[in-house]
Order: C-alpha cells, then structure tokens, then sequence
C-alpha cells in the first residue's frame, strides 16, 4: 500500500495539505488509503464499472486513481474540509467553483479541452456530460475485447490520471501543462502500452496511437 501513497499525494510533493507537517501527512494519506484498501477486501459483488479500470492491460497506478476517484476517495478540497481540515477549497484551476470530484474531472475547460482531443484521436464526437454520466456511459458501452474498448479504456483511466496529477502540480510545485502536453503524454502511455501487441496498424486511430 505504501507503495501507492505517492500517486494519491502527488510526485515530488513536500505537503500533503501546506501547512501541515509531513508526517500529518503521511498519517492521513495512510487513513484515507487504509479505507479504500478495507473496500478492495471487502467488496465481494462487482460493481457496474468493475471492468473499466481492472482489465488485462491496466496500468495499476492509473485504475488506483481512477478507482479513488468513482469511489470519490481523492482528498479533493471538499472532503478535506469535510474532514475537519481547513483549505479554501477553490479549485486551483480556475479559481472560481469549489474543488469537488465532479468539478475536477468533468466540468471545467481544461477536462473538456483533454477529453476532446482523447476522443477527436478515436474518431469520436464529444458530448457533455457529468462524471456520473460518463461512469455509467463508460460501463455500458465499453464492453466486450476490441481494440477500441482497450484503447478507450487505457485513455480514460490516463485521462484520470494526468488530472489527478495535474490539480497536484498546480497545487503544490506551482507548475502546469498545457492540454496539447497532457494529450501528448497521454499517447505515449498508449503506444507504450500497445508496443508489440497485434492489432490493425492500417486503421487510422490505431495508425496515430501506435506510432505516436
Ligand atoms: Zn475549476
């Protein structure tokens, strides 16, 4: 488990919530991981999006965040302050709406910018809509084993991911990527991940992932 601590807090993070100390840090990350892995040993019926984030291909430290985030088990700002622990709870993006899961990972420009282009790559139109719509979209109709249901699910849980990553960046280091960064490094986890798999190189979609 400690071995994921450092993707829930973020990369090269000196505090988990600034001005705590690191081991109040370290103590509440433990917490909240300590509640999700009670979930994981626990949890005897699979759930409708079960087979979005755990398929042969996954990546575990992306279908752990994406994990963290259906459950809504991130420290976003508004289970922070819900948890007693003061932050001004503005998201860091745009400065304007509270930092909730829905917002971070599906209501702002930056979320919108990135999951067009995601599906733009797929030949896919996008469409509006809330993080509960897009789990239980996602569940629906990524089924069965072609190609594009791995490609897609590989995207969506990167997607998930480089957000999650992104909101820590921003946060704590100050920096940022631009959309056309995120989308980059996000096709090279693809082509990474498809490198020496058999698949049809001619179709266009698989053309721009696998040799990206
Ligand atoms: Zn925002």
């Amino acid at each position: 488990m400690t071995d994921f601590l450092p993707e829930i807090i973020s990369l090269n993070q000196t505090a988990f919530i600034r001005g705590r100390n690191i081991i109040d840090n370290s103590l509440l990350a433990q917490e909240m991981t300590k509640e999700i892995w009670d979930k994981i040993r626990t949890q005897g019926h699979k759930v409708h999006w079960h087979r979005l984030i755990w398929y042969p291909m996954h990546l575990p430290k992306h279908s752990l965040i994406a994990w963290m985030t259906i459950l809504n088990r991130l420290p976003t700002s508004d289970r922070l302050q819900r948890m007693g622990i003061s932050t001004d709870g503005i998201c860091i993006n745009c400065r304007i709406y509270q930092e909730t899961r829905d917002h971070l990972f599906s209501q702002y420009s930056l979320v919108v910018e990135l999951w067009k282009s995601i599906l733009n790559l797929n030949g896919m139109n996008y469409t509006a809509l809330t993080w509960d719509e897009m789990v239980s979209r996602a569940s629906s109709t990524w089924k069965g084993k072609s190609l594009i249901t791995i490609i897609l699910k590989i995207l969506w849980n990167a997607f998930i991911y480089s957000l999650w990553q992104e909101r820590n960046r921003r946060m704590f280091q100050g920096r940022s990527r631009t959309v056309d960064i995120m989308l980059k490094e996000i096709i090279e986890v693809v082509s990474i991940m498809l490198r020496g798999k058999s698949i049809n190189r001619l179709d266009s979609a698989n053309f721009y992932l696998c040799n990206a």
